[in-house]
């Protein structure tokens, strides 16, 4: 596997839910899984993020993050579309401007990885991909408006676009003296570490922006040597490397398993940034934390560990002026 290029193992990557099950060593047949939902939001899981769960194991927390359970189907009240109305937002298409001095860009609608539990999976992507004319757009509207001091490229995943379509990206916005910074939101240096090339990191910070990578790791178990190492490189290239999770019901819901993610992202140089309150997608009701018990968990962490080792607990509400902290 170590061999293949990133996109090789992007191309190879897991696509059937019994083959997943079966690479995790359970009966193809042992869960129940939803035709309807990958349909609709299909499964892909790369070799070397699939490697990192436990064997025999139908409980895994890096498995329940990928499989497309039966209770996909289910029907609960407040999950919709798109709960965040981010088609509302966008000034452009594909260019989310949400809070102030800041704006996100939807790169790409493609990921190395589809998180069943993702706010995305309803987006039409389709008709606001940037690879086209409407990047362009968001250019235009990002070099007019001098309030944008920081431009988040997101998706999607933006490391699913070629090393040559990300140093344009970054080239044209480091031309825009407003601009201070460029940040990267991104699961790839965790689901498909080998993206993380010298090459690309040369292309993406030949600038003199700061760069900014937030990361997304849910459970210590997603950590290796090849996730260690990719974060290694961007931190040789001054890249600053923050992380951001998502509260999962059985996956990361217990104060043990939250402690253990920060202890192993600061022993890889990465700050705990945020833990994200599922958002109320469609689909995605199965992995719902309630607000009281993530109170819980955030206060008894707080009670327990270092205060940096204690990420923000925040959830997304609409038409407020920034995601509202809820630990209390
Ligand atoms: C989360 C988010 C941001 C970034 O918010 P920070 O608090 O700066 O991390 C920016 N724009 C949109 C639309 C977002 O959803
Ligand atoms: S990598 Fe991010 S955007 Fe892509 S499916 Fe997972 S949570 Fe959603």
């Amino acid at each position: 596997m170590q061999s293949l290029s990133w996109q090789e193992q992007l191309a190879q990557a897991i696509r059937k839910p019994t083959d997943l099950l079966e690479f995790a060593g359970l009966e193809a047949d042992s869960i129940g899984y939803s035709q309807q939902a990958i349909m609709q939001f299909p499964v892909r899981v790369p070799y070397a993020f699939a490697n990192r769960i436990k064997k025999n194991d139908p409980n895994d927390p890096i498995l329940r993050q990928v499989f497309p359970y039966k209770a996909e189907e289910d029907e609960a009240t407040g999950f919709i579309n798109d709960p965040l109305a981010e088609l509302n937002v966008q000034p452009v298409h594909g260019l989310l401007q949400k809070y102030n001095s800041r704006v996100l860009s939807i790169t790409t609608g493609a990921c190395a990885v589809h998180c069943r539990y993702c706010f995305r999976r309803h987006y039409p992507y389709q008709e606001s991909s940037s690879s086209s004319k409407h990047w362009q757009a968001s250019l235009d509207h990002i070099r007019d408006d001098s309030s944008i001091e920081e431009v988040i490229l997101s998706g999607g995943d933006p490391l699913t676009l070629s090393d040559r379509r990300l140093q344009d990206i970054c080239s044209s916005l480091a031309n825009i003296k407003h601009i201070k910074r460029i940040r990267f939101h991104t699961r790839l240096p965790i689901v498909l570490p080998a993206r993380i090339t010298t090459t690309l990191l040369k292309q993406i910070t030949d600038n003199d922006k700061s760069i900014i990578f937030v990361i997304h790791s849910n459970h210590a178990n997603e950590f290796d040597h090849s996730v260690s190492n990719a974060i290694k490189r961007l931190q040789e290239f001054s890249v600053l490397v923050l992380n951001q999770s998502v509260l999962l019901k059985g996956i990361n819901d217990s104060v043990s398993a939250l402690i253990k993610l920060s202890e192993q992202l600061v022993e890889n140089n990465v700050m705990p940034y945020y833990l994200h309150l599922l958002d109320p997608v469609a689909g995605a009701a199965h992995y719902d934390v309630p607000i009281e018990q993530a109170q819980q968990l955030i206060q008894e962490m707080q009670a327990s560990v270092s205060g940096y080792l204690v990420p923000k607990l925040v959830k997304e509400e609409i038409g407020t002026a920034s995601k509202t902290l809820i630990g209390k």
